[in-house]
């Protein structure tokens, strides 16, 4: 009986982000919805299963986060699944179209689904789709996005945009703007990490610099996060998802499914609908307004000190380049091979290990020696190129 009555409450009384936040900070924050969202202190939320398995699955899962109250903007589902692996899941197609328009009209939800091609396009618009994403694995590729594009001329549904599988931040804007071009509603930008080699924790390193750089280039857009993909697993969501609220984006989109262990498609990054809660009353919502030196001599002290920092470091790295150039002559002189693959081991190692001693990352220090490398061999490389050069020259 309590516990009927505490989920009646919790109807009554949604759990939106814009009381988390009321609540955390003491500062009131609009809850997300698509107009909501013009507003710089609101946050989008899309929430629903990697895939549309069952007509049953997608009902339970859209009923379960209702029952949570959370304040949903979008409920997700794929219908058709880009798989690496052939005879996996690929989706429930043309038909789960009606389970997704069922979740709409029974509990409110407006829908999200992925478009790969114009057919798709074609389908979702025929059938009310309330917005849709764009895959990694089409935005690398110009003509898909072209092709969608064209389908998408002169409708008003927000299109979302993931990152290309590869760190290729050109792409990925050439795609959003090639649906701007086309589209009457908002662009987003949906950031799912990066198919990379490496050391990495998350199934898709998220290299926060590539979105960094594309909101430093179009302020005016909107930056969502699906933590879900970066992670890969559900125990790095909460972390993946503040991450991206620090850094201003103002939307998730969260894999949530009312079975997770038995998912089709991403099973162990999924989370249940009451997670989902969890992981929402977690977040914390920062102010995204910029504060000035004057209004805050603390901060101000903490930035003097950074920039002081930053240019040791900057003429520290200078100065290792500088003997970086000097082995490379040296090297030329005895005809020694550039890369010494043994050394260079034992240099990642103990980095790795003194890191770890005095709490740095080992991801962090794994990508800084790696940066510091391949510019060692560059500049190495350089005195090779340099002294040809000066032959050359002579001749
Ligand atoms: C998805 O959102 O389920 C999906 C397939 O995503 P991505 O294109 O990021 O791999
Ligand atoms: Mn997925």
């Amino acid at each position: 009986m309590i516990i009927g009555f505490q989920q009646n409450q919790r109807m009554k009384h949604k759990i939106s982000l814009h009381k988390i936040a009321e609540k955390k900070n003491g500062r009131p924050l609009e809850n997300g919805s698509i107009s909501a969202n013009k507003s710089p202190n609101s946050l989008m939320l899309i929430a629903g299963p990697c895939s549309a398995e069952s007509e049953v699955q997608v009902r339970k899962t859209a009923e379960a986060i209702s029952l949570t109250g959370v304040d949903v903007s979008y409920f997700r589902a794929g219908l058709w699944k880009p798989r690496s692996q052939p005879g996996t899941f690929e989706g429930a197609g043309y038909k789960g179209i009606d389970w997704l328009k069922a979740v709409k009209r029974d509990f409110n939800l407006p829908i999200i689904t992925e478009v790969a091609n114009p057919q798709h396009v074609e389908m979702v618009l025929k059938n009310g789709i309330d917005a849709v994403w764009i895959g990694a694995r089409t935005t690398v590729n110009p003509f898909y996005v072209q092709e969608i594009a064209n389908a998408l001329k002169g409708v008003d549904i927000p299109v979302f945009v993931k990152n290309p599988v590869n760190p290729d931040l050109e792409l990925w804007m050439g795609a959003i703007e090639r649906i701007e071009k086309a589209i009457q509603a908002e662009v987003f930008p949906l950031h799912r990490g990066f198919n990379m080699t490496g050391n990495s924790r998350f199934r898709n390193r998220p290299v926060w610099q590539i979105p960094i750089e594309l909101h430093t280039r179009r302020p005016e857009l909107t930056m969502i996060c699906d933590p879900s993909h970066i992670a890969g697993d559900r125990k790095y969501i909460y972390e993946v998802s503040q991450k991206a609220i620090n850094l201003n984006y103002r939307g998730l989109m969260i894999e949530t499914h009312i079975d997770p262990p038995n998912a089709l498609s991403d099973a162990a990054q999924q989370i249940s609908p009451a997670l989902l809660s969890d992981v929402l009353k977690r977040i914390q919502l920062r102010s995204t307004t910029e504060i000035k030196p004057e209004d805050s001599p603390k901060l101000s002290k903490f930035r003097e000190r950074i920039d002081e920092l930053d240019f040791q470091l900057l003429d520290l790295l200078k100065k290792r380049m500088d003997v970086s150039s000097e082995i490379g002559a040296w090297k030329q002189n005895n005809k020694v091979s550039i890369l010494q693959p043994e050394r260079w081991s034992a240099i990642l190692k103990r980095a790795n290990d003194y890191a770890a001693e005095i709490g740095l990352s080992s991801e962090f220090i794994d990508q800084l020696f790696k940066a510091i490398h391949d510019e060692s061999i560059d500049r190495q490389t350089a005195a090779d190129v340099g002294k040809l050069i000066n032959e050359y020259g002579r001749e």
